[in-house]
């Protein structure tokens, strides 16, 4: 009966699928996999994407993309050609066209509008509906005890065979009232009239080449492509000639678009309290439906499932009406045509076609996805940090209703983990924590880094300065002395002599404290007793009697790779600076201590303790707190450069407030055990 059977060009020929992505439009909102029935989009390079095999064509990712992203495959230009084939084309319109049109303009100014673009016929697809419900009506009288499930929705029947193979025989072998008008109509006008089914609904164009459904039509439009089509051929609705349908003229069939319209055009009622018929629709209840249809647990004769809430809400629409008004429409219709409806000359329409064949056949296209491993899953939902139950929130924002339900689909490449909207927060969390984190040790290496250039250029200029005022100022001591030595005890300028004697070799010594702090820049490791390095340390040093001493060696192995020399000069800094603090007494422990990595020194006083003010300025040269004379300011910045050299650290911890507690400092060295590779070249 059917003479051609197309399919779009970008669509796989098994699919049938007619939805299609606008390229780089989806946000990744997820809304579409969300609200698809069939979880028929994967997310692939930030885009959802249909998968042809598994969708059902209900267009609703369409109708719900906010930016969109979808669209369906249009057949205007295949209508247009068709038109201008020559042959001749009827027009079979779905009931809802009053959902589209009434608000604009009456029914006959857009029969006239379509009769303008070329179509022979215009006719109602309504009376194929009036049909169809015949036939489930005689169906189910005769097959009393049966269970059908109504096909009138192509989604459904798509759903059914995809998601729910097993109750393929359970579909009514009635096709739907489109491809009965189409039928009705070849009936009358002979196997060369075209026809194009015009309607509210994505799912018909899929419908339309099922290889299981003969006699559809040709092709199908929705309304805006219908819109589309008038606003191509200039056509509008003042310049077009108002007219009627062509005949046969439907009844209560007008009623269909409306959920449980098949019923009452059937005269089948839901009747609540024999349960026979349950009329329902909207993917959640449709599906649901299906579920319970499965397990048993629905005795109704019939049950009448529409994808969308009712074709009066299909994505073919173009009416922003809420759901009320647009039945009122379909109803109001109804109600007109019922003023001047002949039940005679329509039943006898009815009769006429009482043996025209309006029977099709189903089959299994199962997608359901069984070969689950449950190890995979298993690994799948611990990544998205679900280590218990507790951690399933089933919270449904990725789309899929349960977090073992996501896990699955991303294991058949469906869908990401980035959908698992707690697991992304967490993971940002997680993120912003480590980057402050590494925020905050950047700033201290930073500083660090800083202060070591800067120590540097100060030693660069220290071993300079110190280099030139050295041979001068041995030039002055030696004369100095000489003089000394020549001046007997009673002459008058002795006094001076020694003046000038003990302030240059005052000098001296700070150029001496200056050449220490510039020369750190090589260490000679070789294997060192920690405990021998401080008994030499305290045995190259005074202690002031009023100071007791405490030595505690708490390491178990004392061997250590350091510069001998370089650290004895760090103790003793230490130390003297330590009795410097105790001028009345005190106690000053020395502590070494060690693991497997490490070695530590610990100097601790019981003195005066510094300020949190100086402890910034601990390690800067020539920082000193000391009397003139007394103090260089670089005794600790030279520990600083050999602890640095030996990739060690140095921390004090401080209170010279006795209010807060026993005053005292102690200061802390911390050196790898082992010699490190780029130890010894000069950073410090
Ligand atoms: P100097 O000893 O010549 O002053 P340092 O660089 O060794 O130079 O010390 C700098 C300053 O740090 C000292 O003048 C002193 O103020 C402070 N300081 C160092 N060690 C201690 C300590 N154990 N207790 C109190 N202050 C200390």
């Amino acid at each position: 009966m059917k003479t051609r059977r197309t399919l779009p060009a970008d669509s796989a020929p098994q699919s049938l699928c007619f939805v299609k992505e606008v390229k780089n439009r989806c946000r990744i909102c997820y809304t579409c996999v969300r609200e698809c029935p069939a979880k028929a989009i994967r997310i692939s390079k930030s885009q959802a994407i249909v998968v042809p095999e598994r969708c059902i064509g209900c267009g609703n990712c369409i109708s719900v993309c906010s930016q969109q992203a979808k669209e369906m495959v249009s057949s205007v230009e295949e209508v247009e050609a068709l038109l201008k084939s020559g042959a001749p084309v009827a027009a079979c319109i779905a009931p809802s066209f009053s959902v589209e049109f009434q608000a604009e303009f009456d029914f006959r100014v857009m029969v006239g509008m379509t009769r303008a673009l070329g179509f022979e016929l215009v006719t109602e697809v309504a009376f194929g509906a009036d049909l169809v419900a015949d036939r489930y009506r005689e169906t189910l009288i005769l097959n009393k005890g049966r269970h059908y499930i109504a096909t009138a929705c192509p989604a459904v029947v798509g759903f059914v065979e995809r998601y729910h193979p097993d109750l393929v025989p359970f579909l009514s072998p009635i096709v739907s009232p489109m491809v009965a008008m189409t039928r009705v109509l070849r009936s009358l006008h002979g196997p060369d009239l075209k026809t194009v089914f015009i309607g509210p609904c994505v799912a018909k164009k899929a419908e339309a080449v099922d290889s299981d459904v003969a006699g559809g039509p040709d092709a199908v439009l929705t309304f805006p492509e219908l819109r589309e089509l008038f606003k191509r051929a200039g056509i509008t609705s003042a310049s077009a000639e108002p007219s009627d349908f062509d005949p046969p003229r439907p009844w209560l069939g007008s009623l269909f678009p409306i959920s449980s319209g098949l019923l009452q055009a059937a005269g089948i009622k839901e009747d609540l309290l024999t349960n026979d018929v349950v009329a329902t629709d909207g993917h959640h209840n449709f599906m649901n439906a299906l579920d319970e249809f499965a397990e048993g647990g629905m005795e109704a004769n019939l049950v009448e499932l529409l994808s969308c809430k009712g074709c009066i809400s299909g994505p073919g629409l173009s009416s922003k009406e809420s759901l009320y008004q647009r039945r009122s429409r379909v109803s109001h219709y109804t109600r007109y045509r019922e003023l001047t409806h002949n039940q005679e000359a329509w039943q006898k329409s009815i009769d006429h076609f009482a043996n025209l064949d309006l029977t099709r056949s189903y089959r299994s296209l199962d997608q359901r996805i069984t070969d689950i491993d449950e190890v995979q899953i298993i690994e799948t939902m611990q990544r998205m940090g679900k280590q218990s139950e507790e951690d399933e929130l089933n919270c449904g924002a990725c789309g899929y209703s349960s977090c073992r339900e996501h896990a699955i689909a991303i294991e058949k490449g469906l869908a990401e983990s980035e959908m698992c909207l707690p697991y992304v927060i967490s993971y940002h969390l997680k993120t912003i924590l480590e980057l402050s984190n590494l925020n905050d040790r950047l700033a201290t290496t930073q500083e660090t880094l800083m202060h070591s250039e800067r120590l540097a250029s100060m030693g660069q200029l220290a071993a300079g300065v110190a280099h030139e005022i050295n041979n001068p100022l041995g030039v002055v001591i030696m004369y100095t002395n000489l003089l000394l030595e020549e001046c007997s005890k009673d002459m008058e300028f002795r006094g001076d002599l020694q003046m000038i004697a003990e302030q240059a070799n005052r000098c001296k010594r700070i150029v001496a404290g200056l050449l220490d702090f510039a020369r750190q820049n090589k260490v000679a490791h070789q294997p060192v007793d920690i405990r021998e390095l401080v008994a030499a340390t305290l045995s190259s040093f005074q202690r002031p009697e009023h100071v007791e001493l405490d030595i505690v060696h708490e390491e178990s192995d004392p061997i250590a790779d350091i510069d001998r020399d370089q650290l004895i000069q760090v103790l003793l800094n230490l130390v003297v600076n330590a009795c410097d603090a105790m001028p009345l007494g005190g106690k000053l422990s020395l502590r070494t201590k060690g693991d497997e990595t490490t070695v530590i020194f610990e100097v601790e006083d019981t003195g005066t303790g510094i300020s949190k003010e100086n402890l910034k300025k601990l390690f800067e040269p020539f920082f000193t707190t000391k009397a003139m004379g007394k103090g260089t300011g670089l005794g600790l910045p030279v520990v600083y450069g050999i602890v640095k050299l030996h990739r060690g650290d140095i921390t004090v911890e401080s209170n010279a407030d006795s209010t807060l507690g026993p005053t005292g400092s102690t200061f802390r060295v911390k050196l790898p055990r082992q010699a490190q590779a780029h130890a010894g070249k000069a950073d410090a």
